[in-house]
């Protein structure tokens, strides 16, 4: 049997037909440039990585770690030296106590802020679950019970920084400024690391002491340089994403100046003890393994992400980014603008994955998010969004965010099937003449 064939049949097993495999192959064609780059920048970080492993001398016994309190865990504190190497860093927190990325972003933000202090977003609403931790929406135990307060400067309407009104909103109390790099749930442009640099460049000319913070969720290794590159005191994220390589099982990790995540040390395990303490039981193999992965699993999510685009917008959808754009982060936003063609879309990709692909998703209720969400996620480990997945807020306009896909070939299968089931449905046409 030719190649051809027999990769057709398999399409065929997950119900995708010719005309949609075919379909495919002539847009992935003309993405074969984009590819390229995206996988010079995985080569690129891939020796990044690896340098990091080599200096600091990784070896055997560092992949097995330790129980009970967990002092001299020579694998984890070399971990974190690892870490640090590739966010170029004086130090950095990586640790399986660390539940998820808001819990990072929590931590970072707990141990660096005092009563009194003001935290300052100049780049719009953070992060949904992020709301609650600053007590935006009232919350219990946030940010604001404890007398920290908060402000925020909205982005242009053209997705810019709006610089005046930055500084007008800069107090004698601003202490940290917290800048999300990727969209999150919102329809607006993921910010470049050069618009980052230049963002800290201005409020550090401001005041040299603010605490400049990037919530660095879904950006890591997209690009060959990090947030902490051009200027950030502190990068944090979640090992369930991008930096995990899909192999850590849990985690999240803060990277930046020595004093900031000594102070994080303390408050994740307590005064006195910092981070001493953790025991990291069976997990550093993992974490070793994820992070010298996540280069090439995030190119591989990132042509996942840049194929969705391509198909999506020759349906007449509106994406972001679009597949020409420059990437910053492996979240791609398709506007859906009904709630038939979000579910569909969402339940395509669910049916796509390794785990739970007989599962059917249905928009509920989600602890931290202030509307229904419906979450496609067949992952090895649960949740994990480097692993093919998509959600959307039953909101309008009927977002779906997909990220992820550990393999392209398996982010492909994702979309193609995605695509089948909105035509089963009857719900889109593949666009005539050319494809009919
Ligand atoms: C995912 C994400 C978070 C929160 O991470 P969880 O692991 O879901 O808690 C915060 N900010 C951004 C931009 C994210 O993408």
């Amino acid at each position: 049997m030719k190649m051809g064939e027999a990769v057709t049949d398999e399409y065929r097993r997950l119900g995708i037909s010719s005309q949609v495999f075919d379909f495919g192959e002539t847009l992935l064609r003309s993405l074969e440039g984009r590819f390229r780059e995206i996988d010079q920048t995985a080569e690129y970080n891939q020796l990044k990585v690896l340098a990091a492993f080599q200096e600091n001398m990784i070896g055997e016994s560092h992949l097995s770690g330790t129980t009970g309190y967990g002092y001299h865990d020579s694998g984890r504190d070399a971990l974190e030296r690892v870490y640090a190497d590739i966010f170029h860093t004086e130090a950095a927190l990586v640790r399986p106590q660390i539940a998820c990325g808001t819990h990072a972003l929590s931590l970072a933000l707990f141990s660096n802020l005092r009563p009194g202090d003001e935290l300052l977003s100049p780049v719009g609403k953070p992060y949904d679950t992020l709301e609650q931790v600053i007590g935006i929406r009232p919350a219990a135990g946030s940010l604001a019970e404890y007398g920290i307060t908060y402000r925020e400067v909205a982005l242009l309407p053209d997705g810019s920084i709006d610089y005046p009104a930055i500084e007008k909103a800069i107090t004698p109390r601003t202490k940290l400024v917290t800048i999300q790099r990727s969209r999150g749930y919102q329809n607006r442009p993921t910010l470049s690391i050069d618009s980052i640099g230049q963002l800290i460049a201005f409020v550090k000319n401001i005041n040299p002491k603010f605490i400049c913070m990037v919530d660095n969720c879904y950006g890591e290794f997209v690009d060959t340089v990090e947030p902490s590159d051009v200027g950030a005191d502190l990068c944090v994220g979640s090992l369930i994403k991008n930096p995990g390589g899909g192999l850590a099982p849990m985690g999240g990790y803060l990277a930046g100046k020595e004093e900031l995540i000594e102070q994080a040390g303390y408050r994740l395990v307590s005064p006195g003890l910092g981070r001493a303490v953790g025991a990291s039981l069976e997990v550093l193999r993992s974490l070793y393994q994820g992070i010298f992965f996540a280069p090439t699993v995030t190119a591989a999510a990132l042509k996942g992400a840049v194929f969705a685009a391509k198909v999506y917008q020759s349906l007449g959808f509106n994406v972001n980014p679009k597949p020409d754009d420059d990437y910053h982060d492996i979240i791609q936003a398709i506007t859906f603008e009904n709630p038939m063609l979000l579910t569909t879309f969402c339940q395509a990709i669910q049916a796509a994955s390794p785990i739970d692909g007989h599962v059917l998703p249905e928009a509920a209720p989600m602890p931290g998010y202030s509307c229904p969400v419906i979450m496609a996620s067949g992952s090895f480990i649960s949740g994990s969004s480097i692993e093919l997945s998509a959600d959307g807020p039953l909101r309008e306009p009927y977002i779906a965010y997909l990220q992820g896909g550990l393999t392209f070939p398996h982010a492909k299968a994702g979309v193609l099937k995605s695509l089948q089931s909105l035509l089963d449905a009857g719900l889109v046409e593949l666009p005539s003449p050319i494809y009919t």
